[in-house]
């Protein structure tokens, strides 16, 4: 038997259960005892026998003293009473029903008994408590399993002991004892059997500590050899003074100081040969644009193309027209190529890109098919990036040999994160708001309060206020609870012009939908009723007001994102997250601060890296026990062990690598146990 022998090798596991295991990917003996407990419960507080109460839960350990007594009360119903101490008094315990139980138990066993406490006649008794024999199976924690249809708690603790009673003893520790002592780890068997039934806390702070340590080591490991395969041979690239100040004379704004400091940042990578590899974070609104249009400035200057890449049409499009006010007077040739590009357009395009007459490519995804070559493409630009798996993003470097790199995020992350989605990157912080900013003022409004809001919305609109109203759906669902798009925007046509109204979503023609967002840039009419497709980046420095509909369902850092489409002028912005349900603490964070970095601090906490950040970046999904953030300390050690151990005992990192490739490419580990 190996640790990724089926589970139905475990005795006491038949086909029935298999199967209910594997619902929750538990194929493998090693998916059993690698599934973590979600929680732990103690059974009751531990007592001594005198500090006891009446009606209460408690465990206690005592000794059974004499025979128990079997009484019948009525017919059919019978009761059997141990007598039990401690040094500090005695106590009871009864079953009803239950005579083998007196077969179990002889004079003297020290037992441990927990469950509820009744005063009965001048003494304490438990009654049908849960009674178990010192030693056989400790009492400390109970682990709590995250479940599935027809599985109970009991019977997934059952299975996972019988599956650890299996392996016991034998499974290989990675680590040696030198080792272990050194860092202070427990031992594998041991951490095993004590992440699921720990004897106690200070047993299951022990495992837990070994087993995120044996992971996150194992972790960077994997992430130094993507390291170590960093490339040389980027084109140098460099642009004159009077360059410069074309373009920003072009800009029609003065750039901030961070907006400044960052774009010199990046002029230095692009003038060197080894590849440019920046994140470029920075809350909503706070311009991020404008430094990467200087990096496609300096790289056209110096003759060689660039590619723009967005996750919508709607801001691939923006972009677009963004780069035409600042380029295309200047000689420049720009490409837009979305999923709608027309196949016949297409194809010029990509001859063009082909030929190197093409200078700017802006687009979504579309810039990745096959056919899409570039002539000398030099950088490459990722615009939200958090929108894009990591390998999109790669495909689209591969389109070149080495190019420069810059990724831009609102989201913000620690740069250990960075580390593990993006390898060994520099990180660029635009942390000042373009001037003249005011923060957007945030409501919870409850359903009752909507026509009042809907009568503020008439006076600011009469002040000229663009308003978005944005919703989860596009049409009603009968499973969800939840305003549609269409829904909306039919109640608002009871208060509001028809004209002033417009509808959009993702099921719209491309064409469509840019024909909506430039009327509605150019206020012709003033509420856009949405989805989310308007979510990221998309600019109208004229909206200040955004209606989120159903607010609870949408993610703090994805409100944040909606809620900065507005307040990107000078005027006063308001964001109303529309909402009746009660869980509104996470919603108040949003009320409370306009910070992006805070709220994607809470959020972190709340939801976890890996569903902060989407599974599909990276092998996060990978790791069953660390979390990056609150581990993030065992992170940093264990990286910096794997570092050293690779110079002082090459052989030993080997083994541990084998070990790390295997695990962090889905394959098990194939230790005989047997
Ligand atoms: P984000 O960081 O969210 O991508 P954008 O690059 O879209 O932000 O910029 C937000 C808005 O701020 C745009 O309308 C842009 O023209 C404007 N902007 C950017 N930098 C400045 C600046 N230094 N001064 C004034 N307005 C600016
Ligand atoms: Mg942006």
């Amino acid at each position: 038997m190996t640790l990724d022998s089926p589970v139905a090798e475990v005795k006491g596991i038949g086909n029935k259960k298999a199967k209910l295991l594997s619902k929750l990917g538990i194929v493998t003996i090693a998916d059993l005892i690698y599934y973590m407990p979600r929680d732990y419960e103690t059974q009751g507080t531990s007592a001594r026998i005198n500090g006891l109460k009446d009606g209460e839960i408690f465990n206690i350990s005592a000794v059974i003293t004499g025979e128990p007594s079997i009484r019948r009360i009525k017919s059919g119903l019978n009761l059997t009473k141990f007598s039990l101490q401690d040094e500090t008094g005695r106590v009871e315990a009864v079953f009803f029903n239950q005579p083998y139980i007196r077969k179990m138990y002889k004079n003297g066993d020290k037992v441990y008994v927990s469950g509820s406490v009744k005063k009965a006649g001048g003494h304490f008794q438990f009654t049908n408590p849960h009674m178990e024999k010192h030693g056989k199976q400790h009492m400390g924690l109970n682990p709590i399993y995250s479940l599935t249809a027809g599985l109970t708690q009991k019977t997934m603790r059952l299975t996972v002991q019988s599956a650890i009673h299996t392996v016991n003893g034998k499974l290989k520790d990675i680590f040696s004892n030198e080792f272990r002592i050194e860092h202070k780890l427990a031992e594998l068997n041991f951490s095993v059997a004590n992440i699921h039934f720990p004897k106690n806390e200070e047993a299951l702070a022990l495992s837990k500590r070994r087993l995120i340590f044996e992971e996150l080591l194992l972790f960077n490991i994997a992430l130094l050899e993507r390291e170590t395969s960093t490339k040389h041979g980027a084109e140098k690239m460099t642009i004159s003074q009077a360059d410069k100040q074309i373009f920003f004379n072009r800009l029609g704004y003065k750039p901030t100081n961070a907006q400044l400091r960052v774009m010199s940042e990046i002029e230095n990578d692009l003038n060197k040969e080894s590849p440019m590899n920046r994140l470029l974070q920075g809350d909503v609104g706070s311009g991020k644009t404008t430094p990467a249009f200087y990096a496609m400035n300096i790289c056209i200057n110096s003759g060689y193309q660039c590619v723009l890449m967005a996750p919508t049409e709607v801001l691939a499009t923006q972009h677009f027209a963004g780069a035409q006010r600042i380029f295309s007077d200047a000689g420049v040739n720009m490409e837009l190529l979305t999923g709608s590009t027309p196949t016949a357009q297409r194809r010029i395009i990509s001859e063009n890109i082909a030929s190197g007459q093409t200078d700017i490519v802006i687009g979504t995804h579309a810039v990745l098919y096959d056919h899409i070559q570039f002539a000398n493409l030099g950088l490459v630009i990722t615009d939200e990036q958090h929108r894009f798996g990591v390998g999109q993003r790669a495909m689209l470097e591969t389109k070149a040999n080495a190019p420069h790199t810059l990724i831009m995020s609102a989201t913000p992350i620690p740069r250990t994160l960075a580390l593990i989605l993006y390898g060994k990157t520099d990180i660029s912080v635009i942390d000042e708001m373009p001037p003249g900013r005011q923060p957007v003022k945030t409501f919870l409004v409850p359903e009752t309060k909507r026509t009042d809001m809907y009568g503020f919305m008439e006076k600011e609109i009469c002040k000229g206020a663009q308003i978005f109203v944005v919703c989860p759906l596009v049409e009603d669902s009968d499973a969800l609870d939840v305003r549609s798009s269409e829904q909306v925007y039919d109640t608002l046509q009871q208060h509001f012009s028809i004209n002033d109204l417009a509808l959009l979503h993702g099921r719209q023609k491309p064409q469509e939908k840019n024909d909506i967002m430039r009327r509605f840039k150019n206020k012709e009419f003033h509420i856009l009723v949405s989805t989310t497709v308007i979510e990221v980046g998309v600019d109208v420095p004229d909206a200040t007001i955004m209606v989120i509909e159903n607010a609870e369902r949408f993610g703090l850092a994805q409100l944040h994102q909606l809620r900065g489409r507005v307040g990107r002028g000078q005027k006063k912005s308001y964001c109303f997250l529309m909402s009746d349900k009660p869980d509104n603490a996470r919603l108040c964070v949003l009320c409370k601060t306009n910070d992006g970095f805070k709220i994607a601090e809470e959020d972190l906490n709340l939801r976890g890296p890996g569903q902060f950040l989407g599974s599909k970046q990276s092998g996060m999904s990978d790791l069953y026990m660390a979390n990056l953030i609150k581990d993030m300390n065992i992170f940093t050690q264990t990286r910096e062990i794997a570092q050293h151990i690779k110079q002082i005992n090459l052989k030993q990192y080997q083994l541990w690598q084998q070990t790390a490739n295997a695990r962090f490419s889905h394959k098990l580990v194939k230790t005989v146990i047997n």
